[in-house]
């Protein structure tokens, strides 16, 4: 709504007036950008120390200000003074950003390997130790940069001076980051009546080009809050961005958390990586008296469906990729190629499969850090022990989990687990995984890996059957790895250390005097039981069964002069009852479905849901003094 007058103002109106805007902004800090797109100037802002050796400040556009480094809206144009702010704070953003790549850059440059496809482990050392907090950090990005500057080599003969020659001046988004103005530009207030509501004041151009202040007016947009965000928190001013001629604004807020804490922890989740199962995790206590006891079952995370669309996605993706790298080359630069239509379509076909294949990651990653997190409420631990994510790549797994799912997928999950933890005060601590599937959780002893439960004496790697004849555990080989991330997790809390530059808390190294106590004391043995649920009445047997029918179905049409080849008689006895829902996710179950993945209806195309699945906590085994 217009301000002044009280008039409405459309959606698209408003769109178009927040567009005029931005590309005001973006233009200004695309030139800001231009002019500072090298090391000298970007080292400087990252450093934080301006000439005269005074701190800068942490707002981006103030520690442009400070630096001298200003901007101006074209000669014609009138703006005021929070406009060239925003434009500072995106430019700044940006600069800031690039020093991580500069020093990533470099580091892989001085240590350019032998072989750019394979590092051998000296050279991973050589990389990592010049990178701050390198030593964590996942070599997935370390790879990417590397082919990044493998056809930089390819194109130049020689290797790049800094990622400045590498990558080109970043873009400027047409957004605006509101957050860099004050009152005289915008207001934010929430609706005293309804709490999900906010109304936001902003000032906007009525043309793309104001050339007076008279030009620019007071907007009142309603902004309808996600159920997220706490009816407490406290609103900061939002980013607005353009999604498809559609207003966006993605809101800040900030409400106060229960502070996380590293050590005093009794009841804890482990959480372990697997590769049939997404997710394997399960809640343990610690005792007074030092002993470790499981809570439940645990639980599994399996996401085979979706791998499997990720996959079919992918295989398109590089298809299509390949098909339209041949257009262009059959192409090679006329504009009056009859291939050039197709050529578009192509393109276009490529960049929205790579959209949705991140959509579905996005989803994924949340979904699977929402179920750990709330198997960690059910369970009410105060902590989860998440396996560190670099060794998965230390066991020899990297490659085939990859085609499975990608490093940085799981890298965003475990993000996402800290990010809900925090919200609810549970802290999330990342542990070596090393031997966490070797050694039983309840002896230590090293395990005897095989294909099946009904399979012991067959070699294989999903069944883990403790060969100690006192302990005799065993179970899926993910179920064993959840029981000793969370024992060694608890057993080594003491040792909990917190990085300062990302606050995020470790447990770096294992001690043999702590792993010893961190085993599970087995519960006491219960008289075994058949399980005697059924789903129906029990079937009639027969002591005459029908006649075998033909297995192959009868021709639509005589082929020949033969006639028709009889069917015979169709199966007189029912399709066997489904056995009880629970008794398919059985702690003795293992991992892989015998039967293959089926999602109802949702073969190709919608329905995430049908292709994720969770077992249900069964928390019903927990006492009820810990409930
Ligand atoms: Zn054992």
């Amino acid at each position: 709504m217009e301000d002044k007058t009280g008039e409405a103002v459309s959606p698209g109106a408003l769109a178009m007036r927040v567009g005029w805007c931005a590309e005001l902004v973006s233009g200004m800090a695309a030139r800001l950008l231009a002019e500072h797109w090298n090391g000298a100037d970007v080292a400087l802002l990252a450093g934080g120390v301006d000439a005269s050796g005074r701190r800068l400040p942490s707002k981006a556009w103030m520690a442009l200000r400070r630096l001298g480094w200003t901007t101006s809206a074209p000669a014609e144009v009138t703006v005021n003074d929070r406009i060239v702010r925003m434009a500072q704070e995106q430019a700044g953003r940006l600069l800031r950003g690039a020093q991580w790549r500069a020093e990533l850059t470099a580091a892989v440059v001085t240590t350019w390997p032998t072989d750019a496809r394979r590092r051998t482990t000296e050279e991973w050392e050589r990389v990592r130790a010049p990178l701050p907090g390198g030593r964590h950090l996942p070599s997935s990005v370390v790879k990417a940069r590397t082919r990044q500057i493998a056809k930089f080599v390819r194109a130049n003969g020689r290797l790049p001076m800094d990622v400045f020659e590498l990558e080109d001046v970043p873009r400027a988004a047409r957004m605006l980051l509101l957050s860099a103005c004050d009152r005289q530009q915008a207001r934010i207030e929430r609706s005293e009546s309804t709490p999900q509501r906010a109304v936001l004041r902003l000032q906007l151009p009525t043309r793309p080009d104001p050339c007076s202040y008279a030009d620019w007016t007071w907007v009142t947009c309603p902004i309808t809050l996600p159920p997220t965000v706490p009816a407490s928190a406290v609103l900061h001013l939002p980013t607005l961005r353009l999604v498809g001629g559609r207003l966006q604004a993605d809101m800040a807020y900030t409400h106060a958390v229960p502070a996380t804490r590293p050590t005093g922890h009794t009841i804890a989740l482990g959480v372990d990586w697997g590769l049939n199962t997404l997710l394997s995790a399960g809640s343990i206590r610690l005792h007074h008296d030092g002993r470790i006891t499981a809570l439940g079952a645990g639980a599994q995370f399996r996401a085979a469906g979706v791998l499997a669309k990720q996959h079919r996605l992918r295989r398109l993706s590089e298809h299509l990729q390949a098909k339209a790298d041949h257009y262009q080359r059959l192409i090679a630069g006329d504009a009056q190629h009859e291939l050039t239509g197709k050529h578009a379509v192509l393109r276009g076909e490529v960049r929205h499969l790579s959209e949705r294949r991140s959509n579905l990651n996005d989803a994924l990653a949340w979904a699977a850090a929402r179920w750990a997190v709330d198997q960690a409420i059910a369970a009410c631990a105060s902590v989860i022990y998440l396996e560190d994510l670099r060794s998965l790549e230390a066991r020899g797994m990297g490659r085939t989990l990859n085609t499975r799912l990608s490093q940085q997928v799981r890298g965003r999950i475990a993000g996402h687990i800290q990010h809900l933890a925090a919200e609810i005060g549970i802290a999330v601590v990342t542990v070596p995984a090393r031997n966490t599937s070797k050694h039983c959780p309840h002896c230590l002893t090293v395990l005897r890996h095989r294909k099946a439960p009904d399979k012991p004496t067959i070699t294989g790697w999903k069944w883990a059957v403790c060969p100690n004849p006192p302990c005799g555990w065993q179970g899926d080989r993910d179920q064993g790895a959840w029981r000793r991330i969370a024992a060694r997790g608890l057993a080594h809390q003491a040792k909990t250390t917190t990085e300062r530059a990302s606050g995020t808390m470790v447990i770096r190294s294992v001690t043999d005097a702590l792993e010893a106590q961190a085993v599970i004391t087995p519960p006491p043995a219960k008289t075994l039981r058949s399980d005697r649920s059924k789903t129906g009445p029990t079937q009639h047997r027969s002591s005459r069964p029908a006649p075998r029918r033909r297995r192959a179905p009868s021709p639509a049409r005589p082929p020949g002069p033969a006639g028709q080849r009889p069917e015979g008689p169709a199966p007189t006895d029912r399709h066997r009852l489904p056995r009880a829902a629970h008794r398919h996710q059985d702690g003795t179950t293992i991992s892989t479905p015998t039967r293959r993945h089926q999602p109802r209806g949702a073969a190709l195309g919608a329905g995430f849901h049908l292709h994720a699945h969770a077992s249900p906590p069964r928390w019903e085994t927990i006492p009820a003094e810990y409930a």
